[in-house]
């Protein structure tokens, strides 16, 4: 079979939620991709940041491996031996008390929110029924009914309603917004570090160390979304280590398993977690002993391998030269480590042509926001394979 059966196969049978590029790729090793047809291209999405380790990382292939010989899952409901040390591992991480782990982000955003809300109530003293969560325009939290319904994408809201009251949306990077918002019956800040759905949007200097004092000062919890930005991506284990930012609740996924297998996990204090009860949340898959192998290797890696570091340089040195290319098409170039977003002006005709014309060159991206091409490879990219994309970017940009 090749690529023209495969997408006929999928679109014949499948949901039509996504959009993809028509590659079908069936193999992966590091920062490398190859399709069905044998050609090899540079992945600079790695699924929108999971796999920071780099595609079918040796160690968390055999840890996967090795752990499904021995014990996939028990559920909650017993205790499995690979829990507790992954608690242990990742907390002392995050330098943060306890964690909760669930599958996938929105899961992660999810039992934030629950976590949130229910500490309104018995700590902070809410009545019931009327807690208020404060988060940006133009975030991405995920795709459940509760997330799309405090989304500002018309496309993510349209048709799914009615949705969850208790949402106040306010400008991002906008600190005067956030201090006028917060009531009596505010209970927290849900935030991105760096909008990466929103078209990678870096807020102005400071926003998050000084939104942070805010939510001190009014005694409302300040949570990180990090699920995309976490886990070394801008160049520092996590985003808000950029400006001393350090929430009182963050929420990781993607890279935390490495593209291997749906790990998610809120990470928070003890006082912060200990509002929730046996039987209050749980997920049957939540913390199986698989998940939790994957991720403490996954989290090893990203240690060892020195990923934060090699996105902060490689970062910066990408960066650098991306703004040295004079294209008509360019309107800003943005980002942090390795997290790089170019928008484009609007008579560029959208991101998407420029997506489809790198892919003829060996480069996978993917568009957001219909201006902006995102440039996110794995973390363990070297420097002359950044060099072996650049001309290829340039000529894109210049000659499209
Ligand atoms: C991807 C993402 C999510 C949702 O994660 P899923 O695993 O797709 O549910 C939530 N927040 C942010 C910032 C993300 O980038």
């Amino acid at each position: 079979m090749r690529t023209r059966d495969f997408v006929e196969l999928e679109d014949r049978f499948g949901a039509h939620n996504y959009h993809p590029l028509d590659i079908v790729i069936e193999r992966g090793e590091g920062v490398w991709v190859y399709d069905v047809e044998g050609n090899r291209y540079l992945d600079f999405l790695s699924a929108y940041s999971a796999v920071n380790q780099g595609h079918c990382h040796p160690r968390l292939v055999k840890a996967l491996t090795e752990q499904a010989k021995k014990l996939t899952l028990t559920s909650r409901a017993f205790r499995n031996d690979q829990l507790g040390p992954f608690l242990k591992e990742l907390t002392e991480l995050c330098e943060m008390e306890v964690a909760l782990p669930m599958n996938t982000g929105a899961e992660g955003v999810e039992t934030a929110i629950k976590i949130a809300r229910k500490w309104g109530y018995k700590k902070k003293g809410v009545s019931d029924g009327k807690a208020e969560i404060i988060v940006c325009a133009n975030n991405f939290h995920g795709r459940t009914t509760t997330i799309v319904g405090f989304s500002t994408e018309e496309q993510y809201r349209d048709g799914f309603g009615p949705f969850t009251p208790g949402f106040v949306i306010i400008p991002y990077g906008d600190l005067e917004a956030l201090e006028r918002s917060i009531g009596p019956n505010t209970v927290a800040f849900l935030v991105e570090p760096i909008q990466g759905e929103g078209g990678v949007v870096v807020p102005p200097e400071g926003y998050l160390r000084r939104a942070k004092e805010i939510c001190k000062e009014n005694n409302v919890l300040f949570i990180l979304d990090e699920i995309q930005t976490g886990l070394g991506r801008t160049g520092k284990l996590f985003a808000y280590q950029h400006e001393d930012a350090k929430p009182d609740m963050i929420i990781l996924g993607k890279a935390l398993s490495g593209g291997m297998y749906p790990v998610s996990a809120v990470v928070s204090s003890r006082e912060i977690m200990d509002v929730l009860k046996p039987g209050d949340h749980g997920s049957t898959y939540g913390g199986n002993p698989l998940a939790c192998a994957v991720a403490r290797e996954a989290l090893r890696v990203i240690q060892e391998e020195k990923l934060p570091e090699n996105a902060l340089e490689l970062g910066n040195y990408f960066m650098e030269r991306l703004r040295t290319i004079e294209s008509k098409h360019i309107k800003e170039i943005r980002g942090k480590g390795l997290f790089i977003g170019v928008e484009l002006v609007p008579e560029a005709g959208g991101a998407r042509r420029f997506c489809e014309a790198l892919k003829e060159e060996g480069l996978l991206c993917k568009e957001t926001h219909e201006h902006v091409i995102r440039f996110a490879p794995p973390l363990v990219i070297k420097r002359e394979e950044l060099d072996w994309a650049f001309p290829r970017i340039e000529k894109v940009l210049k000659e499209l």
